[in-house]
């Protein structure tokens, strides 16, 4: 047992799980301590301090203090027996997560390969390299994704159970445009956008993790909820920050607690402006839930038959765009 506990720490560094959870240190102290604000108690003068040498924290502001499996005990209110098992299923969900970035910054090595690929970006109104770069979009051509991987070292079974290949042993994505999408800054699945004659939409079958981009975007109080990953990325690129997207029209209950965690928050619903009412009849029923949760919901309207993309693509300028944000009816 106690050698499991060992083994276990090891596995999962304290500084490294901190990190992945968004405590940033802001400065170095003594004797090879880093030193931040206290994830366990509201403060404002930095006091927490971690020792990844010892794998050991210690908060001088509410005196608590320890290794990882007693920082998840105190910041998740588990108990001991609770917080072993909760490390062990993300230790187990690792390789996953490995395998997904690996996938990711594959198929992002492959985009300026394909000028096809490079070519759809363009009709999609995105031309910004930097943008493309940050929100990690690759291309899966198909056919090249296995072997890679296979190289690296990663089962077929582990490709297969993520959903990277499929039964006949082929990349699952092929000629689509990659997004990965982030829970607590890992990769946790990845939608493919066809290029061709395909079904447009495709994830892997897992998880879609939080809303896109929510450790960029979770610190605004308004924000722009959009349906589809190039939708936020043209209204990104016109300098709308604030924005991001389900990927789809459904949110999840998680989601839904994300857009929830700060008080108050405005949320305008920019969703496809079908001619059959779809996309209308989606946002209002959205609106009504992230109503009752407490938000301040607004659905934007777009000329018919519009959605943010191809609204900017048919020459819709920022300034048009807020425009349409001022005329959105609160709910
Ligand atoms: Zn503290």
């Amino acid at each position: 047992m106690a050698g499991n506990l060992e083994r276990l720490k090891q596995r999962i560094p304290l500084l490294e799980y901190l990190q992945r959870h968004n405590w940033k240190p802001c400065r170095a102290g003594s004797r090879q301590e880093l030193v931040g604000l206290c994830p366990l108690h509201q403060e404002t003068h930095p006091s927490f301090y971690v020792n990844a040498a010892k794998n050991l924290f210690y908060c001088h502001g509410c005196g608590r203090g320890g290794d990882l499996i007693r920082f998840v005990e105190l910041n998740l209110n588990l108990s001991f027996r609770e917080s072993v098992a909760h490390l062990e299923r993300q230790l187990a969900a690792a390789p996953l997560a490995e395998l997904l970035t690996q996938a990711a910054a594959f198929y992002r090595g492959q985009l300026h390969r394909y000028p096809e690929a490079m070519r759809y970006l363009e009709s999609r109104g995105l031309r910004d390299a930097a943008l493309i770069e940050e929100l990690g979009i690759g291309y899966a051509p198909g056919g090249n994704l296995r072997h890679h991987l296979a190289a690296l070292g990663h089962s077929l079974d582990l490709l297969l159970g993520a959903g990277l290949i499929n039964h006949q042993g082929r990349d699952a994505f092929c000629r689509r445009v990659i997004f990965p999408l982030r829970q607590r800054n890992q990769i946790v699945n990845l939608y493919g956008r066809s290029i061709g004659a395909a079904f447009p939409h495709r994830l892997l079958p897992r998880s879609k993790g939080d809303l896109f981009a929510w450790e960029a975007v979770s610190r605004f109080s308004t924000i722009i909820l959009a349906e589809g990953l190039f939708d936020l990325a043209v209204l990104w690129q016109a300098g709308f920050r604030n924005t991001t997207c389900a990927i789809g029209t459904h949110v999840t209950p998680a989601q839904l607690d994300q857009l929830c965690d700060q008080p108050g928050r405005a949320v305008y619903i920019v969703f496809d402006q079908d001619e059959n009412q779809a996309g209308q009849q989606a946002s209002r029923l959205l609106a009504q839930r992230l109503a009752r949760a407490g938000l301040a919901v607004r659905i934007a309207q777009l000329p018919m038959g519009q959605d943010p993309n191809s609204y900017f693509l048919a020459g819709a300028t920022a300034a048009d765009f807020t425009g349409c944000l001022q005329q959105a009816r609160p709910l």
